[in-house]
């Protein structure tokens, strides 16, 4: 069988991808590497979205939430609602490994997968960027003491934790953690908390500081952990500081696949922001027939692109696939 389109990543945007080309009628499968909306499932456990529930729904199912902003517990409900009501192509658990041309009769795309191959006609790429994290690149950056994904605070109660981050993630981890007992540690390479912080969020991380409830080093790296300290550097003066340490939350932000965008033959802007080419009408990428959805097309700047803004590249996808197809 050759599909109509092979959709990449089964995340949000990945589903609100499968629901537009139901809809235009399209033979299509997902293909996702973990479970049903993958990313949000591997969220922080308490984590509360900074969208307003309407904001965070696609293919006109609503998304009813407790509160005035959802947390992951009833985001990961409402994604396996909408699953149920489009009943979408998915196969889950099953990793895209390569996407190439191959030339049979028509020219189709090849894509091989953890599972198997697939043909396809157009791919559309919605693979996200929370799989992998920027590193600090520090000695003892491998020790299981240092995390990149947080999850539950609990497992820190009562231990020294050193949150290495300015801006949401981190500062959420920082405050969450104090509360559940732990001594906290930010450590902060910019002069003062990240603007970006939620607004509500803001001043409390502001007065916890400030009472010296969670201690903070501005305009300090890490230089190494060892199994009892980490080590901080502070970027003018160079003088080092040691402290006593249990766990390192390194909330340093993530970054998309671009190895794997690079070998299906997408061209990354050669700046620092690798940002993927793609028409802004179509999403079309670079390679006729692979298209771009979701967060994915914001390269580095990952705060580019986020569900609320990025359900629409389905749309404007699958119109460009229909007329392509049609033709
Ligand atoms: C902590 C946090 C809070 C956020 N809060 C908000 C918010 O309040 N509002 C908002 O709009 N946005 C928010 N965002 C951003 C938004 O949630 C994510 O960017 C969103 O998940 C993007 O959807 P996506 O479908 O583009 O990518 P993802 O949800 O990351 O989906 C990509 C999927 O592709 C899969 N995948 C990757 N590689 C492969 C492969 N080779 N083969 C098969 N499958 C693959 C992954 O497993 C994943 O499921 C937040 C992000 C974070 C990290």
């Amino acid at each position: 069988m050759i599909y109509d389109n092979i959709i990449v990543g089964g995340g949000p945007i990945g589903l609100a991808c499968g629901i537009e080309a139901e809809k235009k009628g399209l033979s299509y499968l997902i293909l996702e590497k973990g479970c049903l909306v993958n990313s949000l499932y591997h969220y922080p456990v308490n984590m509360t979205f900074f969208s307003t529930s309407e904001k965070l729904e696609i293919g006109n199912a609503p998304f009813v939430s407790h509160n005035h902003r959802p947390v992951r517990r009833e985001a990961l409900e409402y994604y396996r609602r909408v699953q149920t009501t489009w009943d979408l192509n998915i196969h889950l658990f099953e990793k895209v490994l390569n996407v190439d041309k191959s030339f049979n009769e028509e020219e189709v795309y090849k894509i091989k997968t953890s599972k198997g191959e697939y043909l396809a006609k157009t791919v559309t790429i919605a693979t996200g960027f929370y799989d992998i994290p920027n590193l600090m690149h520090v000695p003892g950056e491998d020790l299981p003491k240092v995390k990149h994904y947080y999850d539950d605070p609990h497992l820190y109660s009562f231990t020294d934790v050193a949150v290495i981050g300015g801006a949401n993630s981190a500062i959420d981890a920082a405050l969450e953690t104090y509360r559940k007992g732990a001594n906290v540690t930010l450590i902060i390479r910019e002069e003062e908390i990240n603007d970006r912080v939620k607004y509500w969020v803001k001043p409390d991380i502001e007065n916890r500081i400030k009472e010296g409830s969670i201690k903070v080093f501005f305009q300090h790296e890490v230089k190494e952990v060892t199994p009892t300290e980490i080590i901080i550097e502070d970027m003018n003066s160079k003088e080092l500081t040691r402290l006593s340490n249990d766990f390192v939350l390194a909330m340093t932000g993530y970054q998309p696949d671009f190895d794997f965008l690079q070998r299906i033959g997408i061209t990354l802007s050669d700046d620092h922001i690798k940002a993927p080419e793609y028409n802004t009408n179509t999403h079309e990428s670079n390679q006729e027939g692979i298209y771009l959805a979701g967060v994915v097309c914001g390269g580095m700047k990952t705060n580019s692109w986020f569900i609320e803004n990025s359900r629409v590249h389905a749309e404007m996808i699958y119109e460009n696939i229909h007329l392509k197809l049609k033709k």
